[in-house]
């Protein structure tokens, strides 16, 4: 395991920590809702793209210099903030305090907005951001510059890998206790369903029948046409046999350290890229289906059992902002079928 510490005195400003791969669902929380941490505890990882201030306005930036940035189509502002931010829980967190100045946030707790909200509490150093405002998941990002990476006393377990999704701990199921839909999900079909655009250029799919059409069917219909044509999806990943003939776009795991897709050996067929805990859940759901029986009991019949937990109301609907984001950070999006979607209301939104 590591620990980072101040650049400058060398104060230990986290927990013995072990590198796991960006969450997903990183940037994508749900609209005024307060959050959980976004990181399991002694977990950090690593963004490598811009976040942050400075924002500069895409007409102002161009394309070459956004493409840079890792925007490959038109949006309001470009972050040109720092690189390889490192995220970690708040409670990994050590021997940091608050800048009162730079405390903004939205209405229930603090964004970051200002930059560095955190001070080294042995130098007085700016040296990381706490987010914990309504709609983001809970985090401190030690900035990248601020700190060193030091291996700690403590053992390093062995590394996450894909054998980690056969755990029942690792599949996240897609509705919450209280019958909504996971928040985590939505935000991982929203990325999903960009990459599967990209896959297709934007052409009709059709969908294996079972958990993966009762799950992402609505979503798919949201962003992709219908009509004739169409590409095959389905799922693809360690532990389950590929089908033959390939099918057009594979739904694969993104590797729980590394992040990387998972890949049939010597393929290099159109894959979409799937959080590793959403697709252990699609390619392993259980028994019970997650989607509402119609209908309810008449009203004469007394039940004496425990009722059924609460299903969501309506389909999944993917996280918007998610999609966009992650399409407009796809290179694929500047080929001339794309350019043409982007103008529509699929990508604008209603
Ligand atoms: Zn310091």
């Amino acid at each position: 395991m590591e620990v980072f510490a101040c650049a400058g005195c060398g104060t230990e400003l986290t927990a013995p920590v072990s590198r796991v791969a960006l969450p997903v669902h990183t940037h994508h929380g749900g609209w005024e809702e307060l959050h959980p941490p976004l990181m399991e505890p002694a977990t950090y990882a690593v963004d490598p793209r811009p976040t942050g201030p400075p924002w500069r306005r895409w007409e102002d930036v161009g394309e070459d210099a956004a493409a840079r940035q890792g925007v490959y189509a038109p949006v309001y502002s470009v972050s040109f903030g720092a690189r390889n931010r490192i995220v970690i829980a708040p409670g990994d967190s050590r021997s940091m305090a608050l800048i009162p100045e730079k405390c903004e946030g939205y209405c229930r707790g603090v964004d970051g907005r200002a930059g560095p909200n955190l001070a080294c509490e042995g130098c007085g150093r700016a040296v990381a951001i706490r987010m914990d405002d309504c709609g983001l998941w809970q985090t401190v990002w030690l900035e990248p510059d601020a700190v060193v990476r030091r291996p700690s006393a403590l053992p390093t377990a062995s590394p996450p890998d894909w054998g980690d999704l056969k755990q029942a701990g690792h599949r996240v199921p897609p509705v919450e206790p209280d019958g909504s839909w996971s928040r985590r999900w939505e935000a991982a079909v929203g990325v999903a369903m960009a990459h599967l655009v990209a896959a297709t250029d934007n052409r009709p799919v059709t969908l294996p029948a079972g958990p993966v059409a009762e799950l992402l069917g609505h979503a798919v219909g949201r962003y992709l046409p219908t009509g004739p044509g169409s590409r095959s999806v389905e799922p693809a990943g360690p532990g389950i046999r590929t089908s033959r003939p390939r099918p057009d776009v594979l739904l694969v795991p993104r590797h729980p350290l590394t992040g990387t897709p998972w890949r049939p050996s010597g393929d290099d067929g159109a894959v979409v890229p799937v959080d590793s805990g959403v697709w252990a859940y699609l390619a392993h759901p259980g028994e019970t289906s997650p989607m509402p029986a119609t209908g309810v009991l008449p009203e004469v019949v007394l039940r004496d059992d425990y009722p059924l937990p609460p299903h969501p109301r309506c389909a999944l609907v993917p996280h918007h902002e998610a999609f966009q984001d992650t399409l407009v950070g796809l290179p694929a999006v500047r080929g001339p079928r794309l350019r043409g979607y982007r103008d529509t209301e699929r990508f604008t939104g209603p």
